[in-house]
């Protein structure tokens, strides 16, 4: 892959990695003035974290998202790796390049169609929901 395709692929990962960040502290900022009025203490703040997990239906869904937002971000912060260290593009699976379509839906993605597919399969077939 020529470097000007990584350098559009670093943009978007970078671009929405920023999103991610700000919807991290958005709900961070929050949780962290809901605490500070109910504890007046920030120090609890990860411990009472724990505590109010099931509080409310609002704070399971802020507690979904945000699982979900650092999921995400760990994969883009993969991703910005490989370009770095130049293994980009490639299915971290087996090998293959991964088609720029794919890429451009999803930037972040660690493998070709093919390996995502055989994975999300297997991930099915042993814990069915
Ligand atoms: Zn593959």
């Amino acid at each position: 892959m020529t470097e000007e395709k990584y350098e559009t692929y670093k943009e978007i990962l970078l671009e929405n990695r920023k999103k991610i960040l700000n919807k991290i502290e958005e709900i961070d900022r929050s949780w962290s003035k809901t605490l500070r009025e109910s504890t007046g203490d920030i120090s609890a703040y990860a411990t009472h974290l724990a505590d109010l997990g099931s509080e409310s239906n609002e704070r399971e869904k802020e507690t979904r998202i945000l699982d979900r937002e650092i999921r995400h971000l760990k994969e883009i912060d993969k991703a910005l790796k490989r370009i770095y260290k130049d293994k980009y593009g490639t299915c971290t699976f087996c090998g293959e390049k991964i088609s720029p379509q794919r890429l451009r839906a999803i930037p972040e993605t660690d493998y070709c169609i093919t390996c995502k597919k055989n994975i999300e399969k297997n991930n099915s077939r042993n814990h069915r929901t």
